[in-house]
């Protein structure tokens, strides 16, 4: 393993801004990222989440140093990826998002191969042991074309692990994958984590980074508008939102200490999102017709990823 980061976080972002070139003449080029800043910390599973477009891509081929930020600072493992590239490099193995494999190689040249890129002397080369590691043993001499997508997913792992290093980023790792792969991919991450590993993987399932990730940061448009422990970001998807329509408009919205917001979203139409282990629909409704009003409609829903992409982009 590379030496640094005896202390410091595994990743550090600090900053970071990618404007891509323009697409032609007179039009401005999209700003992918705007000034993002975070860190991962030593031994986490760290899930960053958005919706597409966010800029999740971007950032992650920013720390593998396959895109060029327009400003900012990223260090991994203590090396900074400007100043010291080629440790920064050797400290994180990338899963991309994008399956690409030359089609004649064996799972094992793959692994041989990327470890002659990484100049992984002989001896320690640990081709069949990581091929065991992800349960391909079997496929070791095979064509990498035979191989189904579920085992391409597993062998990209394998290869991103070649160099050893301590840092593991996956890009949307199970988009578009059954539950069964989408299973062993997390088995198999759990268990590289549990080895000491730290992981930083990006999707845009609020579920499943809550079932793996110690912590999670979100981005949308191209700015962190979140980044905390899990817990404490499920507890602010655990709000339940009743959409009211009422006979006439409401002269005040109705307040409540369980609210967390209520707020007019049409022509006599109200949205309220409260806290469902402090007051339920039930009692919000009495409140609403407290005021002499009659409802018309009501529809409730559980507050999804969506809701807490609002509400925290509406906190400032
Ligand atoms: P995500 O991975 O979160 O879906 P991306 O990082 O892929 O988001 O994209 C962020 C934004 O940058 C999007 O608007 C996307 O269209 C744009 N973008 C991504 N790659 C390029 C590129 N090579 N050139 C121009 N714009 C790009
Ligand atoms: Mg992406």
């Amino acid at each position: 393993m590379t030496t640094p980061s005896a202390s410091g976080p595994a990743i550090s972002i600090r900053n970071v801004v990618k404007r891509y070139a323009p697409a032609g003449k007179g039009t401005e080029g999209k700003l992918a990222l705007d000034g993002v800043s975070f860190d991962v910390p030593q031994g986490s599973i760290f899930g960053l989440l958005g919706p597409n477009g966010a800029g999740k891509s971007t950032l992650i081929n920013i720390m593998a140093g396959m895109v060029m930020k327009t400003s900012g600072e990223v260090s991994i493992w203590g090396f900074d990826i400007d100043r010291d590239q080629r440790n920064a490099k050797r400290a994180i193995g990338i899963v991309p998002q994008e399956i690409v494999f030359d089609p004649f190689f064996t799972p094992y040249e793959v692994l041989e191969n990327q470890a002659g890129f990484y100049g992984v002397p002989a001896a320690q080369r640990r081709s069949m042991e990581l091929l065991a590691d992800v349960h391909l043993s079997d496929k070791a001499r095979a064509y990498a074309r035979t191989l189904s997508g579920g085992m391409k997913r597993r062998l990209l792992v394998a290869k991103a692990m070649v160099h050893a290093p301590p840092v593991l980023v996956l890009d949307e790792p199970t988009a578009g994958v059954d539950v069964e792969l989408r299973r062993q991919l997390w088995e198999l991450v759990s268990r590289l984590n549990d080895e000491g590993v730290t992981v930083v993987l990006t999707t845009h399932y609020l579920e499943e980074a809550e079932q793996l990730c110690d912590r999670i940061a979100i981005i949308n448009h191209g700015r962190v508008i979140a980044d905390k422990p899990t817990r404490e970001l499920v507890e602010m998807a655990r709000d339940k939102v009743v959409v009211l329509t009422l006979d006439r408009d409401l002269a005040t919205l109705p307040s409540h200490p369980a609210f967390r917001k209520a707020e007019r979203t049409g022509d006599r139409m109200i949205e309220i999102t409260y806290d469902k282990d402090r007051t339920n629909a039930g009692e919000v409704l009495s409140l609403v017709q407290g005021q002499g009003l009659s409802i018309v409609d009501v529809t409730t829903r559980e507050a999804d990823l969506e809701d807490v992409f609002v509400s925290l982009t509406s906190n400032g």
